[in-house]
């Protein structure tokens, strides 16, 4: 794949005199100029609000911001644009199925998870009256199936797991957790953040219930999320937050809801920034998923075998399929110090425990450095990254 960075503008800059190399795009993705330029026509040329207005403008709005769900329906081979739910991100869109789906949980009932969940993935289930069960994790970082099937009884209500880890990079084997979960009838949500921006996602050929995802880590803009939903298992949800848009009929007496999507889309949404995902959307098609997760596969090979080469680096996280993350430890240098070394030479990788505290507990550390890669890094970013990290050492005397 040839190299993408000078499609970024904000990837020419210097940072602290030295060239910016971005490693967090596993916090958030950096957007190529055809993202901002769209948002910026949309607001010169059609902004109005949508599904309301008879106006040119307000149709035009409602074009826009309803090709984006196509799109999304198309990329993810959904069946129908109306599975498309928008929310504001991953976070909203689990909200959404906890506080509908879950409705009715009782605090014996049971939701299965794993232990390299996201915060987000751990938390709104905490919020109501259900029970935890954690699948355990090995030393590399890989679910363990076996014990993932005796985790299921008479009160499961629902297997909520993460498509891939945003600490190890774990991929999952999704097809397999899914259908073991639909053998006993139990849906299965995913937690897609991670993967949907680096890798193709079929929801169909997963047959998963539920998949979400951020448009942010996606290389579009931030506020932006998706719930996707099969129509049968989105019927059954009531609806999560009453306004406008959301209803069929009001009266005072009894209000009746829109049909899908609409149901879940209550008030003005992000219009501007669902238009500039579209753009986001076609730039990643252009280049091509299976081009952008061979290319990532490559540099995380290249960054594996040159970080497992420094002399007192522990790198967390060792899984056969995993995402271009690379988590480690240099001796008991705290990870903030490293980090903010790199910083001073241009590098941006992120520090602390991801959000993701529980792993920090499986892995027995308080925290880790995260290096991760989008589909603009290149060899010499890991070339960058290395040498930075013998300064560290350097600097540290280790
Ligand atoms: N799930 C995973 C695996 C993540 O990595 C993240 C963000 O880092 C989230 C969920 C939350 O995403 P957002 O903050 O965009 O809602």
């Amino acid at each position: 794949m040839s190299s993408h960075k000078s499609d970024f503008p904000i990837l020419s800059q210097k940072i602290h005199g030295n060239p910016l190399v971005y490693l967090d795009s596993s916090a958030t993705a950096q957007q190529p100029l055809v993202v901002l330029n769209a948002i910026q026509q949309y607001y010169e040329a059609s902004h109005a609000n949508v599904h309301r207005g008879v106006h040119e403008l307000s149709a035009r709005a409602t074009t826009l911001f309803e090709n984006t769900r196509k799109k999304i329906q198309k990329m993810l081979n959904a069946s129908h644009a109306h599975e498309i739910i928008f929310t504001s991100g991953t976070t909203s869109a689990i909200n959404l199925v906890a506080n509908t789906f879950g409705k009715n949980f009782k605090p014996d009932d049971e939701v299965i998870i794993s232990e390299m969940e996201h915060h987000s993935n751990i938390v709104p289930w905490q919020l109501l009256p259900v029970k935890l069960k954690v699948i355990p994790i090995s030393d590399q970082g890989e679910i363990d199936l076996t014990e993932y099937q005796k985790l299921f009884s008479s009160k499961t209500k629902l297997v909520s797991i993460t498509h891939a880890s945003n600490v190890l990079g774990t991929v999952n084997p999704l097809k397999k957790i899914i259908e073991i979960a639909h053998q006993k009838n139990i849906p299965v949500l995913v937690d897609g953040a991670q993967a949907f921006p680096h890798m193709p996602v079929d929801v169909l050929d997963l047959n998963c219930d539920f998949y979400t995802f951020s448009a942010h880590k996606a290389y579009g803009p931030t506020g932006v999320g998706v719930l996707y939903g099969k129509t049968e298992a989105l019927q059954k949800l009531p609806p999560y937050q009453g306004g406008g848009a959301m209803i069929e009929s009001v009266s005072f007496e009894k209000s009746t809801y829109a049909p899908l999507p609409y149901k879940f889309e209550a008030g003005t949404p992000n219009i501007a920034n669902v238009v500039g995902f579209h753009a986001a959307l076609e730039y990643l098609t252009n280049i091509g998923m299976e081009n952008i997760r061979e290319h990532e596969k490559k540099l995380l090979e290249v960054a594996t075998e040159k970080l497992n080469a420094i002399a007192g680096l522990k790198i967390i996280g060792s899984a056969k399929e995993k995402l271009g993350v690379l988590s480690f430890t240099l001796k008991d240098i705290h990870p903030h110090d490293i980090a903010t070394i790199l910083d001073r030479e241009g590098i941006a990788v992120r520090a602390g425990h991801h959000c993701a505290m529980p792993i920090m507990t499986r892995f027995n550390i308080p925290a880790c450095v995260r290096a991760s890669f989008g589909l603009y890094n290149t060899v010499d970013d890991i070339d960058a990254l290395v040498k930075g990290i013998e300064t560290t050492k350097r600097i540290f005397h280790v």
